[in-house]
C-alpha cells in the first residue's frame, strides 16, 4: 500500500492514450530490451523493467485497457488497496521469444514473485471472489464493509509446514529436493512445482494431524474491506494475499472484492456527474422561480429564469460525485420538466381560458 503515486501507463511506455495495439507492442519491446535486468545493470533498471512489464500487460489486453481508461489503476487492481496486476507470465514470454530467449521466465519469478517450485515454496493458495453493494450515496464518502468468509488458512498446529511435531524432515525423492521440475511449453521450458512435495523439496516423516499435511485447514473469518469514495459499480477492489492459505507454506492467493453500486431512484451516474429530473408547473416555467433540487445528501435551491423551457438543464456545481482518487466533486445536472396538470378548479380553467382567447386575439391580429 505505498502511498508514492503510480505514474501512469501511456507515460510509462511514452505511448498516446490512443495507441494502436502496435504502437503498444514495440513501445513495450524497446523499453524490455533497455531495462531487461540481464542487460543493465544499473540501479533502477529492474524497477523501470517491472513498471513497463505491467503497464504493457494492462495495455495489451483490450479488457483491462477498458478498466484503466475509466477506473485508473484502481481499475485492474494496482495502486493503493489493490495490491499488484495480474498477468500471465507465458503470454508475455511467447510474444517476446526474441527478448527473453527461452530463460526468460525465471526473470519474471525473481522481480514479480510469480511461478513457483524451487524456492523451498508449496502452492500457492486460490484466489477468492467476492462481491458488495452500496448505496450511490456511499459513493461520496466511501465506506467499509465487512466480508465473512470461508477459506483455507495457514493450520495452526503445525503452522503450515504440515508436519507433525517431532517429525522428520528428509529431501523429496521425485525432485531431489529441487521443489520443481521441468515442463517444455512451447518454446519455453517452464518450471512447475513438484507435484510429490508441492514444491517445497521437503517431505516429512508424520503428517501434522490438524491438516493432514497440507499445512491448511478450512476456517470462517471476517475482513474489514474498505471501499474508496468516487467508486464505479463493477469495479474490482484486490485485496494482496486476503485468498485462501497456499498448501504447505506456499503463497497465499488474493482477494478480488467486485463493488456494485445500487441504484438511487430519481437519479442516474455518468461518472463524477449525476443526473436528477424535476418537475416544474407551467406557471413556473414562465414566470420563473426558485425551486427545491434533491442531492445525494439532501437538498438543494435552485433558480428557474422565466420562460424555461420543458427538458432544460441547469448545473449544480459540487453536487455530484468525486472521482475515485480524490479531488473536487462532479456537478448535479438538473433537468426540469413542465408538468402539465390533468385536472384544473373553475378558477384556473376561466384564467387559462382568457389567456387562450388573448392568444387568439393576438394571432388574428398579425394575420391582419
Ligand atoms: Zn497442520
Ligand atoms: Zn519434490
Amino acid at each position: 500500500m505505498g502511498s508514492v503515486a503510480q505514474r501512469d501507463y501511456y507515460e510509462v511506455l511514452g505511448v498516446a492514450r490512443d495507441a494502436s495495439e502496435a504502437d503498444i507492442k514495440s513501445a513495450y519491446r524497446k523499453l524490455a530490451l533497455k531495462f531487461h535486468p540481464d542487460r543493465n545493470k544499473d540501479a533502477g533498471a529492474s524497477d523501470k523493467f517491472k513498471e513497463a512489464t505491467e503497464a504493457y500487460s494492462v495495455l495489451s489486453d483490450e479488457s483491462k485497457r477498458a478498466q484503466y481508461d475509466r477506473f485508473g489503476h484502481a481499475g485492474v487492481g494496482a495502486g493503493p488497496g489493490g495490491g499488484g496486476v495480474q498477468f500471465d507470465i507465458n503470454d508475455i514470454l511467447s510474444q517476446f521469444s526474441d527478448v527473453f530467449g527461452g530463460g526468460g521466465g525465471s526473470i519474471f519469478e525473481t522481480l514479480f514473485g510469480f511461478g513457483r517450485g524451487g524456492s523451498g515454496q508449496g502452492t500457492r493458495g486460490r484466489s477468492l471472489r467476492a462481491a458488495v453493494e452500496i448505496g450511490l450515496e456511499e459513493v461520496l464518502e466511501g465506506t467499509e464493509r465487512t466480508l465473512t468468509l470461508r477459506r483455507a488458512e495457514t493450520c495452526a498446529s503445525c503452522s503450515g509446514s504440515g508436519a507433525a511435531p517431532g517429525a522428520k524432515v528428509e529431501s523429496c525423492p521425485t525432485c531431489r529436493g529441487r521443489g520443481a521440475v521441468a515442463q517444455q511449453q512451447g518454446f519455453f521450458a517452464v518450471r512447475t512445482a513438484c507435484p510429490r512435495c508441492s514444491g517445497r523439496g521437503q517431505t516429512v516423516s508424520k503428517a501434522c494431524e490438524g491438516c493432514g499435511g497440507e499445512g491448511r485447514a478450512s476456517k470462517q473469518s471476517e475482513l474489514r474491506v474498505r471501499i474508496p469514495a468516487g467508486i464505479e459499480s463493477g469495479a474490482q477492489i484486490r485485496l494482496s494475499g486476503e485468498g485462501e492459505a497456499g498448501a504447505q507454506s506456499g503463497p497465499p492467493g488474493d482477494l478480488f472484492v467486485e463493488v456494485r453500486v445500487r441504484e438511487r431512484e430519481g437519479f442516474h451516474r455518468d461518472g463524477r456527474e449525476l443526473y436528477v429530473e424535476v418537475p416544474i408547473s407551467w406557471p413556473q416555467a414562465v414566470l420563473g422561480d426558485r425551486i427545491h433540487v434533491p442531492t445525494l445528501d439532501g437538498e438543494a435551491r435552485m433558480s428557474v429564469p422565466a420562460g424555461t423551457a420543458t427538458g432544460k438543464l441547469f448545473r449544480i456545481r459540487g453536487q455530484g460525485l468525486p472521482p475515485l482518487h480524490g479531488g473536487s466533486r462532479g456537478d448535479l445536472m438538473v433537468r426540469v420538466f413542465v408538468n402539465v396538470p390533468e385536472k384544473l378548479n373553475r378558477e384556473q380553467k376561466s384564467l387559462v381560458k382568457r389567456l387562450f382567447e388573448i392568444e387568439q386575439e393576438q394571432k388574428s391580429q398579425e394575420s391582419r
